[in-house]
């Protein structure tokens, strides 16, 4: 689940948990709700967004101390950080972080991940014992990871996420999700997350096809159309419900780290 991304602030939505601790509590609450994932974004005082180590590391101590919930940290970032400031969450060794797999039209603004860029995030990332959250936007990004992969840059197994619905990106509608599932290593994880109104239909579609799937405040802000959602454990009870009825079983943080391989941060040298 995406606890409160780089975009909106709360001039969109009272219940977009700004300050590391409300982040935290954010994360737990959706946990208990069933999420064993959460990605982590985090903002400075203004509420704007950040890539300040400490402010993360505030969220994972909170975290840690209290679950086992997955944390994956961006590095992606919000507003237009640079690319050093994009790498700064990998000091801290983070189990799992955002890989936006390329440069895209992402609304209103240029989102650039140049190749080489990606090439020294992944060699960041295997460094830092990170596995990467592949994030696909596009058609395009699936087959920029497979060349990482053959170069020996990304490691399996290849987690993918896809972002749908994005204007500027591949749209929110079960005939892309098809062709991009289609398109990746067949034992590979999938999860796939619509965003704004075309969150619920891309969480049963997910379900449908056998994938996994990401909601969140920084996804959708609306549970319905003109009802703002009160918060993310909401949004995941909805996911589970569904889940439930299709009679897919919710992973927990273990489950979730067997199948993403995963040792978690207690099983990493000097984490
Ligand atoms: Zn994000």
């Amino acid at each position: 689940m995406a606890i409160t991304g780089g975009e909106h602030g709360r001039e969109a939505t009272p219940h977009l948990p700004v300050t590391p601790r409300e982040i935290a509590d954010s994360a737990l609450e959706a946990h208990r709700a069933g999420a064993a994932i959460a990605h982590i974004h985090v903002r400075d005082e203004d509420g704007a967004p950040s890539q300040d180590p400490a402010l993360f590391r505030e969220v994972i101590r909170h975290v840690e101390a209290r679950s086992d919930l997955i944390l994956n940290l961006t590095t992606g970032g919000g507003g237009s950080p640079t690319e050093e400031e994009r790498l700064r969450p990998l000091e801290l060794e983070p189990e799992l972080a955002s890989f936006d797999a390329g440069s895209m039209n992402f609304g209103d603004y240029v989102f650039e991940s140049s190749p080489s860029f990606l090439r020294r995030l992944a060699v960041a990332m295997q460094k830092s014992g990170t596995r990467p959250e592949l994030e696909i936007f596009d058609q395009g990004m699936i087959e920029a990871c497979l060349r990482l992969h053959s170069e020996g840059l990304l490691d399996d197994p290849l987690y993918f996420q896809f972002v749908l619905g994005v204007p500027g990106g591949a749209p929110a509608d079960a005939r892309t999700l098809c062709h991009l599932v289609g398109s990746i290593p067949r034992d590979a994880p999938w999860s796939v997350t619509g965003i704004g109104r075309h969150a619920v239909d891309m969480a049963m579609f997910g379900i449908a096809l056998g994938g996994h799937v990401r909601v969140g405040l920084e996804d959708s802000i609306y549970y319905r159309r003109g009802e703002l959602a009160e918060s993310n454990a909401q949004l995941v009870e909805r996911v589970v419900r569904l889940a439930n009825e299709a009679s897919r079983p919710i992973a927990t943080p273990a489950d979730a780290r067997q199948l993403l391989g995963l040792q978690g941060r207690a099983g990493k040298a000097g984490a």
